[in-house]
């Protein structure tokens, strides 16, 4: 008879315990508790693993745990946000930089690269794409022992001209044109078939500050205007 009781006590023992049960019950189960030590420590037990989630108290902080941790996440995530903005800026102003001061010389090509003559003044123009800039330098060349005046310069391109400009300026209507001087003040223009621009940085980083090397530049150029 006590089996039977024991396990019908531990079966209604958590209902017990949620205060469920009805007053009948209740005395039941307390009345078998009083005299059965292996039910009441059953109770104790599963007592203590009940009790602990209704505290009030430790319900309260859970909450401000739970507060808190959700305030931390938060922060985390803004500053994550600004981290990866700020990232992307500069990623994005590192490209445009690489990409804007990768330049490279245009070939010279007699359809697109035209010397005109306007009232005397010389102009140069430029008819193809990817148009970045011009890199223009007025120097002097000994011809047959003769000074002379000379225009040597280029059109360049960058690859941010190439690939992106494209992408949103699809007119491309720049026509590159540049004035290069009086023309009673230049003997032959010469076109750079090579890094003018970077050759030029080169002569003034160099210390001591190094000449231009003309006879370098004309070498690597071709002559496409004389008097
Ligand atoms: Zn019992």
């Amino acid at each position: 008879m006590k089996k039977i009781n024991c396990n019908i006590i531990r079966d209604i023992l958590p209902l017990y315990l949620d205060d469920v049960v009805c007053d009948d019950t209740k005395e039941l189960v307390e009345d078998h508790l009083n005299i059965c030590d292996s039910c009441r420590m059953e109770a104790e037990i599963l007592g203590q693993n009940i009790a602990l989630p209704t505290n009030r108290n430790i319900k309260l902080s859970d909450a401000k745990v739970v507060k808190k941790l959700k305030n931390r996440l938060f922060r985390k995530k803004v500053v994550v946000s600004v981290i990866s903005v700020v990232v992307s800026v500069a990623i994005v102003i590192g490209i445009y930089a690489y990409m804007s001061l990768t330049s490279s010389y245009i070939p010279y090509d007699s359809a697109n690269i035209r010397i005109e003559d306007d009232n005397g003044e010389l102009y140069v123009s430029y008819d193809g794409d990817h148009l970045a800039g011009t890199v223009i330098v007025h120097t002097e060349v000994t011809i047959d022992g003769e000074e002379k005046d000379a225009v040597i310069f280029s059109y360049y391109e960058t690859l941010w001209s190439r690939y992106v400009e494209p992408l949103f300026n699809q007119s491309q209507e720049e026509s590159g044109i540049c004035g290069l001087g009086d023309k009673s003040e230049i003997d032959r223009i010469y076109y750079a078939e090579f890094d003018l621009d970077a050759y030029l940085d080169y002569c003034s980083y160099s210390a001591p500050t190094k000449e231009w090397d003309t006879e370098y530049m004309i070498e690597r150029s071709e002559m496409i205007w004389s008097e």
